[in-house]
């Protein structure tokens, strides 16, 4: 059996069988009626939150609000916004009083911020998910029984643990000779391809530089986490040659928030998740809705620890009442304008994704640390500004810049810098990684 159906019990799976079913509805809903059931979930999140959450009680006391007030997702902006830096401080606070212990699953996110962060998912929800990704393969019109071809990005990769199917091992990935990595494709003749976008990135070259025709070419490719830039898309596109289709999530939530259909348009998962669009700064009071600006997600389905109007650090578009041309009513995202990934840059010319990094950082020193920059003005050395949450001894610094080294395979001396505050461009971003070195692929 394949990864996917074998991974879980039964009961998952039986459960994320009843949940594709609604997901499948969904698609083609009337959109008046999805959004009723998003407000149904919103009203008994809010009690809940508001009886057995102590943050909430405290912060909806505190801004005069009773549970009854929130009727639907227009009253959602008399809620302040939860940041990171909320979840970091009041993790306990957070947790409902009535969460069973069993329903807890302690998680630390990926990293795709530069604020490592623990918290706690809602283990009923894991069907949920498990539905939401079969759903959105079978949208690019493949099956999790298909035979998959995962870009490692490391061994811990949640996706990596999900998916199953075969792998190309970075290190293979990352020896600079295209004709392995072009074997392991034909050897595995993957009906899908996943991968973060500068892996795929380092595949579509390495297969254009094998000057080797693909003999067998995937039905569909996967990517996530990251943005994929244009000049990816034509490399991957030339490459390989297959449709490129992507789920928009973090570790934070229960399922993937959005995915993209045959059109290359991200549709919402209401069945989830509210997703409102606000203007203002990151971190920013301010509440009211933009078109354009931040992204505050409600989880509809984590009752374990909820996260209300949850600032996530990504920017995007409100879709407004527009359709698809697809045919599905789930309404659209305009635009995601996430993160994107930088590369450290070898004395060899080797580029390295720095969010091959992340994992190293988040989750090996999530408690010590608020957030953190990377910084390369030197291809033998790598700067890490870090700015801990307490004492941050010198063991700890040194410990840190051994396991980075070691990420890089030893290519680059890693020096770790505590700071007492990573300064925001002019832009009002604060880039995962500032680098002067050449950046060109
Ligand atoms: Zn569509």
């Amino acid at each position: 059996m394949h990864g996917l159906f074998a991974l879980g019990s039964r009961l998952v799976r039986r459960g994320a069988r009843r949940e594709l079913v609604v997901l499948r509805w969904a698609e083609r809903a009337d959109p008046q009626e999805l959004r009723a059931r998003q407000e149904a979930r919103l009203r008994v999140l809010i009690r809940w939150a508001y009886d057995t959450v102590p943050y909430y009680r405290q912060t909806m006391d505190q801004a005069g609000v009773s549970p009854g007030a929130i009727q639907g997702i227009d009253d959602l902006p008399l809620l302040p916004v939860l940041r990171r830096r909320d979840v970091k401080v009041h993790l306990d606070a957070l947790t409902s009083g009535r969460a069973r212990k069993r329903d807890l699953l302690p998680t630390v996110t990926s990293g795709t911020s530069a604020e490592p962060l623990g918290f706690y998912r809602d283990r009923r929800t894991v069907p949920f998910e498990q539905a939401t990704r079969w759903n959105s393969m079978e949208w690019a019109g493949v099956t999790p029984a298909d035979s998959h071809l995962l870009v490692r990005f490391s061994q811990a990769t949640w996706w990596g643990r999900m998916v199953g199917g075969a792998s190309i091992p970075l290190k293979v990935l990352y020896a600079g000779e295209p004709v392995p990595v072009v074997e392991i494709l034909e050897q595995v003749a993957p009906t899908v391809v996943l991968g973060f976008p500068s892996l795929l990135h380092i595949l579509a070259q390495a297969v254009l530089r094998s000057g080797r025709p693909l003999r067998t070419r995937p039905r569909c490719i996967f990517f996530q986490a990251e943005q994929m830039g244009e000049d990816t898309r034509d490399l991957v596109r030339q490459a390989i040659g297959a449709p490129i289709f992507s789920r928009y999530g973090a570790r934070e939530f229960s399922a993937g928030v959005a995915q993209t259909c045959e059109r290359g348009r991200w549709h919402l998962n209401t069945e989830g998740f509210i997703v409102e669009v606000l203007s203002g700064e990151p971190g920013d009071p301010q509440r009211a809705p933009a078109p354009e600006g931040r992204l505050v997600i409600t989880d509809l389905r984590n009752l374990a620890m909820p996260l209300i109007r949850y600032e996530i650090g990504d920017m995007g578009t409100a879709g407004g009442e527009e359709r698809c041309p697809c045919g599905r009513t789930l309404p659209l995202l305009g635009g995601l304008e996430g993160r994107n990934w930088e590369w450290v840059v070898t004395a060899s010319g080797l580029r390295i994704p720095a969010a091959m990094l992340l994992p190293t950082v988040s989750w090996l020193h999530c408690d010590l640390l608020w957030e953190y920059q990377f910084r390369q003005d030197s291809p033998e050395v790598l700067e890490i500004a870090v700015v801990p949450v307490g004492a941050y001894g010198e063991d700890r610094q040194e410990e840190l810049a051994r396991h980075l080294e070691a990420a890089l395979g030893g290519r680059i001396t890693v020096r770790v810098t505590p700071v007492e505050h990573i300064p925001r461009e002019p832009s009002g971003k604060r880039p995962m990684m500032k680098s002067t070195l050449h950046q060109g692929r």
